[in-house]
């Protein structure tokens, strides 16, 4: 990978950022500039190469959902978690109701949705709501290499004032025994790891820890249990991309986490650590640009797992 290489994918990028618009069912994120593009690339020697608008912060969203599954399994065993949670992709976009009110099996079909990763944020222990909060707090900047890293509270609140979605998912799943304990201290804590802040650079670092197997390029040290990565990556290939991620498997090959605030994370396995930012999204929820840099860069560098 070299520097030319990552600017071609920019500019490739940004003829296709025109046709996307940031989300706004969350109305601070309806303010983002859409016509911002970023790439960052960190290898497995911690070397990193960026290109456009990658100083530029913006809230992981849905990527902060890797993050929950590996405290979670960190802190209970596999068979608590996925007993509230299945491993099976679902094809529906991600906040949808339509399968959680099955009669018999009402647990939500993967923790990439976002059903799972409320059941799955609610099984991350603390004896308070702050304390659940620091650890993923400080989980979350050790695999950024970035103790600066915090949430956007303007992003937090506007989600937490209108999730009502979000609320109604939890509810259900309540009532269907899924979740135990207070409901809004669960989404709270869901909706301050959507509004962490980050950019390019950060989350590549997160990325490049995937694509090392758990292991930091930066510092050597293992932050991820082994077992644990190799089951995020394949859950980032199943469920990674949304209703888009069969496509994308098909056409791009990269274990791959998008997120509604325009950041995608990619780890091709032993190779480099990904991090692309357009706030401009498709009808998916993924960056038009974003997707469009992944692409070429799978296919100029040989990245597809395929
Ligand atoms: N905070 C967002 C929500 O719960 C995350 C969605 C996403 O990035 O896919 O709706």
């Amino acid at each position: 990978m070299d520097q030319q290489l990552i600017q071609s994918a920019l500019s490739y990028g940004r003829r296709f950022v025109r046709y996307g618009k940031p989300a706004s069912y969350i109305p601070e994120l309806a303010s983002k500039d859409p016509s911002k593009l970023g790439v960052a690339v960190c290898d497995m020697e911690g070397n990193l190469l960026t290109a456009g608008d990658t100083e530029e912060k913006f809230t992981m969203q849905s990527i902060s959902k890797l993050i929950a599954l590996i405290i979670a399994l960190e802190q209970n065993s596999y068979d608590d978690v996925f007993t509230k949670v299945g491993l099976e992709p679902t094809g529906d976009s991600f906040s949808s109701t339509v399968r959680l009110d099955h009669l018999t099996n009402n647990k939500p079909f993967n923790p990439m949705i976002n059903a799972g990763a409320i059941a799955v944020t609610s099984t991350i222990r603390g004896a308070s709501l702050e304390e659940r909060r620091d650890v993923c707090l400080a989980f979350a900047r050790k695999l950024m290499g970035n103790s600066g890293l915090d949430v956007d509270y303007e992003v937090f609140l506007s989600e937490a004032r209108t999730g009502y979605k979000n609320r109604a998912i939890i509810y259900l799943m309540r009532s269907n025994g899924i979740i135990e304990g207070s409901c809004e201290e669960h989404l709270e804590l869901y909706f301050l790891l959507c509004s962490l802040a980050c950019t390019c650079r950060d989350l590549s670092m997160f990325a490049a820890t995937l694509a090392n197997d758990g292991i930091s390029p930066s510092t050597g040290e293992r932050l991820i249990p082994l077992r644990t990565v190799k089951l995020v990556r394949s859950l980032m290939v199943t469920c990674g991309m949304y209703d888009y991620s069969g496509e994308f498997a098909a056409t791009v090959g990269m274990p791959s986490k998008s997120g509604v605030g325009g950041g995608i994370i990619s780890c091709p396995i032993g190779r480099y650590g990904i991090c692309v930012y357009g706030p401009a999204l498709d009808e998916k929820g993924n960056s038009t640009g974003g997707l469009k840099m992944l692409e070429y860069l799978s296919e100029n560098m040989d990245l597809n797992m395929f």
